[in-house]
């Protein structure tokens, strides 16, 4: 759960909508609840004595704390009295007759309608009530002085706690409340009155719903508005984070891991926010209220219901868990199959030539067969959490039943015992739609660890106390150099000592393997040395911002890095303020302006991602373009060994000559003619510089140079 809270420091900047979102969640609960009880009133039109004498039954309870056997005939049976109300206080006992109640002891009117009128709807302190008492034959009749609530004095006598006062209170109000509602109806009970409350009913439905679906809306709307923003966040500050990540990450871990991670698991976690700021607040606020509602209707009933409660809590837990554990197994078997594809989809022509079509379909069929598993486990968690709260539902549910008719037999009213049925029912439904709510916030917790794991890679920083590197002037050292890849179990440099003057080109031949590119890969500081240090003019590198150090240097590997954007972009992507004259001189000097300018949209013609449209040696053109145009102090070249036509092959070497002739340049070299020209030749060999010289030395005295000489460079 940790992991998933964490996402919420991306949600909580939005605490406006939040707020809106939590408030229309309770005001759907609180509609819903209401549109349920008017099935109360519906009832009471359509089967019993109108709405008028029902409210006036329900206010002289709320008041004094009486109940009657309804429907009523000539006099009013009383079928309880509360302990604690003022019905109990005047001394009437259940199971006594009303025959008249009297506002004026005076004017007697004993119609049934006008009792009931007169208790709930006085406005006096005191009312009179002729009391029958029935004891076997006999029938003694008394007159009783009734207190109604608006006698202060006897309210204040009453022995209530806090919590019957607030009860009181609560009651009150709604009686009240309840009372103004009808008042605008006619009270007599005729066909025609009858529409006319049914209508009214109607429209109160309506109004209730309307603002519910509007409250609905909202809620959907900006919780969606806010789960986008936050995953919006989310997926900048990863990329942020990536492009500041040391680039020994990525020798551990696949790149599609990381693509899989920003994608599909932000999506995994967006769906899951999505429920929790939708459905995971909305049902259970729905389902809370409902079953409030029931239990203020009857709360030993109500209770019945929820006996199954606690079971649902630890069966859901124990799914959640084994979804959690499958989605995580899942989406490192997506990320898996990612990869694979990746990977066949760019060897597609080797697969073919050496006719592996078998072998690769083999292996991509059980990395998808694990991903098939997992998900399947999902999807079995996911079918057996609904059948099973609604076996645990129903159970509960035809318990209230059995229960419920009991509680009617001894007089508790029909058409509550049918609303409580429904709202307890309308409960389940918003229980039951929660139900995979869990297992949808383990499926994003799954994906929020491997998000957040990436997020919480160290990131590139300078050391402490860190200068600006000035402009090299003097020379580059490199002293007693240690190198082990985190990945590799073999050091890559073992004690290389080498020593550059300012401005002069170093040109670093060996065999494959042999750390050339890792030598070079130590200078910008993607990779630390575990032992020795690189100095420039003095200052050890690792002391330095790394801002500034790569300031000073430009790079131009073998494989042609170019963006998806204008030729001109390209080749100002160090520089975006260079002018269009900067952009075309650099070209000028790289030898790629000839090839540019013939283009029907020049400079501005689109490069696709991986260069389409244009030769290899072109595309390099632009490179150096690049380079130039940075104007770097210190030079890293990586000779291209192939796929370079002989013509750009001969200008991307004048290029670099001329480029190099202003700067210290290392060049990684394959050909003959680089070498020649270069001031020094550094032989490298097994982590090892072996000799360093011009050419003519090292034919002489290093056979390694002679063997790399004969066979490996090329001849131009
Ligand atoms: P060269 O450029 O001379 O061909 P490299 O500098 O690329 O040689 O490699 C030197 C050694 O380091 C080799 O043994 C190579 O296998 C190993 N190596 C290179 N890159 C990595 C890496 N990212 N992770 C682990 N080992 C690596």
């Amino acid at each position: 759960m940790n992991t998933f809270k964490r996402i919420f420091t991306y949600v909580w900047p939005q605490w406006h909508r939040v707020s809106l979102v939590v408030f229309c969640a309770f005001a759907i609960a609180i509609l819903t609840s209401a549109t349920m009880l008017t099935i109360i009133p519906i009832l009471k039109v359509v089967l019993e004595n109108g709405l008028h004498s029902w409210m006036d039954t329900q206010v002289t309870e709320a008041r004094y704390g009486l109940q009657f056997n309804l429907p009523q005939t000539d006099h009013l049976t009383i079928s309880s009295v509360d302990e604690k109300g003022l019905a109990a206080q005047a001394g009437i006992l259940p199971n006594e007759m009303i025959k008249g109640v009297y506002e004026n002891p005076n004017q007697r009117d004993n119609a049934l309608s006008h009792m009931l009128k007169t208790l709930a709807t006085t406005q006096q302190e005191s009312i009179t009530l002729s009391v029958a008492h029935i004891e076997g034959d006999t029938i003694s009749t008394r007159d009783v002085t009734l207190s109604t609530p608006m006698d202060h004095n006897a309210v204040e006598i009453l022995d209530l706690g806090t919590f019957h006062r607030l009860r009181f209170v609560i009651n009150q109000w709604l009686a009240t409340t309840g009372q103004a509602l009808v008042a605008p109806l006619p009270r007599e009970d005729t066909p025609r009155n009858k529409m006319i409350v049914m209508g009214a009913i109607a429209s109160l439905i309506m109004i209730l719903t309307i603002l519910r679906c509007i409250a609905k809306f909202a809620q959907v709307y900006y919780a969606e508005k806010i789960v986008q923003n936050s995953v919006h966040s989310m997926r900048v500050k990863i990329f942020s984070n990536l492009t500041h990540m040391p680039l020994s990450y990525f020798a551990n871990e696949r790149p599609s891991d990381s693509v899989s991670r920003i994608t599909r698991d932000t999506a995994e976690m967006n769906s899951a926010l999505k429920i929790m700021l939708g459905k995971a607040l909305r049902e259970p606020l729905n389902a809370l209220f409902l079953i409030l509602t029931a239990l203020w209707l009857n709360w030993k009933l109500a209770l019945i219901f929820m006996v199954g409660g606690p079971f649902v809590v630890v069966f859901a837990v124990q799914i959640g868990r084994k979804i959690k554990k499958a989605t995580r197994h899942s989406l490192v078997a997506s990320s898996l199959m990612l990869s694979k594809l990746e990977e066949a989809m760019a060897a597609l022509r080797v697969v073919k030539v050496y006719n592996q079509q078998e072998h690769e379909q083999r292996r991509f069929t059980e990395i998808s067969g694990q991903l098939l598993k997992q998900q399947l486990r999902i999807s079995k968690a996911d079918a057996a959490t609904s059948p099973v709260l609604e076996i645990a539902g129903l159970g509960a549910a035809c318990g209230a039943i059995m229960m419920g008719t009991h509680f009617v037999n001894q007089g508790f009213e029909s058409s509550k015992f049918l609303t409580l049925l429904v709202l307890l029912g309308a409960a389940a439904e918003a229980i039951r739609k929660s139900s995979d709510i869990w297992t949808k916030v383990q499926r994003a917790n799954a994906a929020a660890e491997r998000v957040f794991g990436l997020m919480d890679q160290p990131l590139e920083t300078d050391n402490e106390g860190t200068e600006d590197l000035t402009p090299l002037k003097k020379s580059i050292e490199f002293k007693n150099i240690h190198f082990t890849y985190p990945t590799a179990k073999t050091p890559a440099l073992k004690g290389v000592d080498l020593s550059v003057q300012a401005g002069q080109t170093i040109a670093i031949v060996g065999p494959n393997g042999s750390g050339k590119s890792t030598l070079t890969n130590l200078l910008p500081r993607f990779y630390d040395p575990q032992q020795g240090r690189i100095l420039m003019d003095g200052t050890d590198i690792s002391a330095v911002t790394l801002k500034s150090l790569r300031q000073q240097l430009g790079m131009v590997t073998q494989q042609v890095v170019t963006f998806n954007d204008t030729i001109a972009n390209n080749i100002a992507y160090g520089k975006p303020d260079a002018t269009q004259e900067d952009i075309e001189y650099a070209a000028k000097r790289a030898y790629a302006h000839e090839f540019i300018e013939i283009l029907p949209e020049g400079y501005q013609s689109m490069i696709g991602e991986h260069g389409a449209g244009l030769s290899g040696g072109q595309l390099q053109r632009i490179v150096i373009a690049r380079a130039i145009l940075n104007n770097p102090p210190i030079l890293i070249f990586d000779e291209a060994t192939s796929q370079v036509d002989a013509e750009s092959e001969a200008k991307i070497h004048k290029a670099v000559e001329e480029v190099m002739a202003e700067r210290t340049t290392f060049i990684i070299a394959h050909r003959f003619s680089t070498v020649v020209s270069a001031d020094r030749i550094v032989v490298m060999d097994k982590g090892r510089v072996a000799a360093q010289g011009t050419h003519e030395e090292l034919i002489k005295t290093c056979n390694l140079y002679q063997s790399l000489y004969e066979t490996q460079l090329i001849s131009d």
